[in-house]
C-alpha cells in the first residue's frame, strides 16, 4: 500500500558539505561564521536587516515578549486558532492573553474585530501568518497606530511569503520565525527574530547573548564583555545554521514544488468544493505572496473529518487535523483567560473540520493525485 506520511523533511544535499566545513572550521557555537552567512542572506534576499538567528521560533516569540516590555498588567492580544508559543511567549512575561476569533473565511486572526478586544491595558497584537498566508497586514498596522501597539508577527509559517512587496516579519516592530522540520525551510530545530524597530536592536543583541555586550566584543567594541540586561543563551549553534544556509539557498525552489502540489490539490479538489461537499482554503494571494506552507480542506463537521481521516489512513494517507482552541486549554482557563465558544465561533469551526493533507518537497504530484482521488472516493461512497 501507499504510505503517505504528513511530512518528510526535506535536504537539498548541500547541508552535509556546509556541516563539514563548519566541522572542519574549528569554531560550532552559535554566532559564528555559518550564523553570519544566514543572516547575509536574509539581508540580500528578504531585506531582514537586524535579524537573529534563535533556536527555535519559541525562543524568537520569547525574545519578543521581552522587547515589548509587557509584564503583569498588560495584555496581549493573539489569536486562539494558533500554536501555544505565540501566546506562551508572552504569558511568561506575565502579561494576560485576550483571544481573538479567526476570520469565517480564514484561520488568520479576524482583523475587523479587533476592537472588541482592545481595553486599556493592551499593549501588544500577535498576528499569526497562518498556512503562509498572510494577514491584512495593512488593516493591523493602522489599528496598531492608532491605538499605540506594537505588532510581533508570529511568522512561523511565513517564511518566502510578502504582502504588497513587503516580506512577512517586516510590518510589524518584530517578526518571528520557525525553522523547525516540519515548515517550509528548517535546520530540524532553529528560529529566527528580525527586529525592524532600529531602536530595539542594541537590546535584541544583549538578550540573544545572556543579557551581555558579547556581540559588541566579538565585533571588537568593547575590550571585555559585562552583563547588562535580561535574556537567555537564546542563539543558534552554528552547527544547525550551517544547516540552515543550505536550506535559504534552496528556498525558491522549495517553495515552487509546494505551490506545483497546493495547486494541484486545488484543482482537483474544486469539484467537491463546487457541490458544496468540502470548503478549499482561499485561492489568490490577496495582494500578496504565499509560500504555500500548508493546504488543508473543510470538511462539513466534526464527525465526517473524523470519518474522512480514518479513511484516508486506511489508504495509507497521513492527514492531521490542527489547533485545538487555546482559549479553552487548561493553562488558558485556569488564568481566567477562558472565552465562550460564541465569541470564537471560526476558530472552533477550525478546530472541528480543518484537515491537513500531506505537502513536501519529496512529494509527487501522482502523491497528490491519488490523495485527492481517495478523498473524492470517500464524498463518492457516501454520495
Ligand atoms: C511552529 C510554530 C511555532 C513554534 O516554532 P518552534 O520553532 O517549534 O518553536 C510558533 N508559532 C506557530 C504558529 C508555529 O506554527
Amino acid at each position: 500500500m501507499t504510505l503517505i506520511p504528513f511530512n518528510l523533511p526535506y535536504v537539498t544535499g548541500r547541508e552535509a558539505e556546509y556541516l563539514k566545513e563548519a566541522l572542519s572550521g574549528g569554531y560550532i557555537a552559535g554566532n559564528g561564521r555559518f550564523t553570519k552567512k544566514c543572516t547575509d542572506l536574509m539581508r540580500e534576499r528578504y531585506g531582514y536587516g537586524n535579524s537573529l538567528l534563535t533556536t527555535s521560533c519559541t525562543d524568537a516569540l520569547e525574545m519578543a515578549a521581552i522587547l515589548s516590555k509587557v509584564g503583569p498588567g498588560d495584555e496581549v492580544i493573539v489569536p486562539a486558532y494558533t500554536f501555544v508559543s505565540t501566546a506562551l511567549a508572552f504569558a511568561r512575561q506575565g502579561a494576560d492573553i485576550v483571544f481573538a476569533d479567526s476570520r469565517a473565511d480564514h484561520p488568520g486572526i479576524d482583523e475587523e474585530r479587533l476592537g472588541e478586544l482592545l481595553s486599556e491595558r493592551t499593549k501588544v497584537i500577535v498576528p499569526v501568518h497562518y498556512g503562509g498566508r498572510m494577514c491584512d497586514m495593512e488593516k493591523i498596522s493602522s489599528f496598531a497606530a492608532e491605538h499605540n501597539l506594537l505588532v510581533v508577527e508570529d511568522a512561523a509559517h511565513a517564511f518566502g511569503c510578502s504582502l504588497k512587496g513587503v516580506p512577512a516579519g517586516k510590518w510589524g516592530s518584530m517578526g518571528c520565525f520557525s525553522f523547525h522540520e516540519t515548515k517550509v525551510i528548517h535546520c530540524g530545530e532553529g528560529g529566527m527574530i528580525n527586529v525592524n524597530d532600529p531602536t530595539l536592536f542594541g537590546r535584541a543583541e544583549m538578550i540573544w547573548e545572556k543579557g551581555t555586550d558579547r556581540c559588541a566584543f566579538a565585533r571588537g567594541e568593547v575590550p571585555f564583555y559585562s552583563w547588562h540586561d535580561t535574556g537567555s543563551s537564546f542563539l543558534m549553534s552554528d552547527l544547525n545554521a550551517s544547516f540552515l544556509a543550505a536550506q535559504i539557498e534552496e528556498a525558491d525552489r522549495i517553495i515552487a514544488k509546494r505551490k506545483l502540489l497546493w495547486e494541484t490539490f486545488y484543482h482537483l479538489l474544486s469539484p467537491l468544493a463546487g457541490k458544496g461537499l468540502i470548503k478549499l482554503p482561499p485561492a489568490g494571494e490577496a495582494g500578496g505572496e504565499c509560500n504555500y506552507y500548508t493546504f488543508y480542506i473543510l470538511t462539513s463537521d466534526k464527525k465526517e473529518r473524523e470519518n474522512l481521516q480514518a479513511f484516508l489512513n486506511a489508504s495509507g494517507i497521513q492527514a492531521v487535523t490542527h489547533y485545538l482552541n487555546l482559549a479553552a486549554s487548561p493553562y488558558a482557563l485556569s488564568r481566567g483567560w477562558g472565552r465562550g465558544d460564541k465569541d470564537l465561533q471560526n476558530c472552533i469551526r477550525y478546530q472541528e473540520t480543518l484537515l491537513r493533507l500531506p505537502l513536501y518537497f519529496s512529494l509527487e504530484v501522482k502523491d497528490s493525485e491519488y490523495i485527492t482521488g481517495q478523498i473524492s472516493a470517500f464524498y463518492g461512497e457516501r454520495a
